[in-house]
């Protein structure tokens, strides 16, 4: 039996497994390979990592863990968990080995979802994107969108003008308050309640926002609310609770304590899919160095 089983290999995941491995444990990761920002061209504002190709970032990560021979990567897609009553996790990997260990991680990362218009898809994590502080400096001073409707949308674009004073609020045929059109003229940002029938642009840039009724408007960027949901019903499975999407940030996190324990005896959550503030790869790898350290002090001190 291992000491744990750790699902994800993204920055939470890799984290709490190295946290283990350093604690003399022995860790099986169990990873898809689906790290949420592989389709950006960078990793935006983590510290040592500011700039650098996600893929580049997760290849390292395996090879630092690789260095420690208490740990087994094993990539597919994990379809179920069970908790026994004597408190063992076992699950069947890929190849169909059954694998049980005394303490689990869950690192799985969140479904990330928007509206899917024409044209979002082949820009999403590039010209159009969930979060200014990991892209906004990359197309700052642009003139830019932000696609939400009501309070988000209104806070998204005063916000964004710390990187842009040209921005335009595009509520897609949603209406605002007029306290809400007041706070938007107050702070200069512009407003566009028309339908959307698309983004246009050459490759992954983008060029204009095209409306239903054959207008258009020049962006390079598009800021776009996002709402973060479970990927499986993992978590549910073992039975960790789970958040109400609050309608600021919209996520469905696995309920944790500040030490990652979701409540479940041994069983811990961390990064993308525990998290109920912006998710950020430099809050994912905090959060699972805590879920591995606190994996690695019930397993020893038994608390
Ligand atoms: C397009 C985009 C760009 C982003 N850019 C930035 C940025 O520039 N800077 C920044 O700080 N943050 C950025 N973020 C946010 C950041 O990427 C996340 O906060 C961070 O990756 C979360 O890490 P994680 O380990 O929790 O999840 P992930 O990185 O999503 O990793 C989870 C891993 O678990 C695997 N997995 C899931 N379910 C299973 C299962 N059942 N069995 C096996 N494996 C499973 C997945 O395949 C994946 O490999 C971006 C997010 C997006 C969507």
């Amino acid at each position: 039996m291992r000491d744990c089983i750790v699902v994800g290999a993204g920055a939470a995941g890799m984290s709490a497994a190295l946290t283990l491995a350093r604690a003399r444990r022995t860790v099986l990761v169990i990873d898809a390979g689906k790290q949420s920002n592989l389709a950006a061209p960078a990793i935006g504002g983590l510290l040592g990592h500011d700039g650098r190709p996600p893929a580049e970032f997760y290849a390292a990560g395996r090879a630092e863990l690789m260095s420690y021979p208490s740990v087994e990567l094993c990539v597919g897609e994990l379809a179920h968990g069970e908790c026994d009553d004597d408190g063992t996790f076992a699950v069947t990997v890929a190849d169909g080995r059954r694998e049980e260990a005394r303490s689990m991680v869950l690192a799985p990362g969140v479904d990330y979802r928007y509206p899917r218009l024409p044209g979002m898809d082949e820009r999403w994590g590039k010209s159009v994107f969930h979060c200014p502080f990991c892209h906004g400096w990359e197309v700052r001073n642009r003139r830019m969108g932000v696609l939400a409707g009501g309070a988000v949308g209104v806070h998204g674009a005063l916000n964004l003008r710390a990187w842009s004073d040209r921005i335009t609020l595009l509520t897609n045929g949603t209406e605002l308050t007029d306290r809400q059109r007041e706070q938007l003229a107050v702070g200069g940002v512009g407003l566009d309640e028309r339908m959307i029938s698309g983004f246009e642009g050459p490759g992954g840039e983008l060029r204009a926002a095209v409306f239903v009724d054959g207008g258009e408007l020049s962006i390079g960027a598009l800021l776009v609310k996002s709402t973060l949901r479970q990927r499986s019903s993992l978590a549910h499975d073992l039975g960790a609770s789970l958040t109400e999407p609050d309608e600021m940030l919209s996520v469905e996190a696995i309920k944790v304590d500040p030490m990652c324990r979701t409540g479940v005896p041994g069983l811990y959550a961390a990064g993308d899919a525990a998290t109920s503030v912006p998710p950020s790869m430099a809050a994912a790898m905090a959060s699972g160095y805590l879920a591995g350290a606190a994996a690695a002090v019930q397993l020893t001190a038994g608390y």
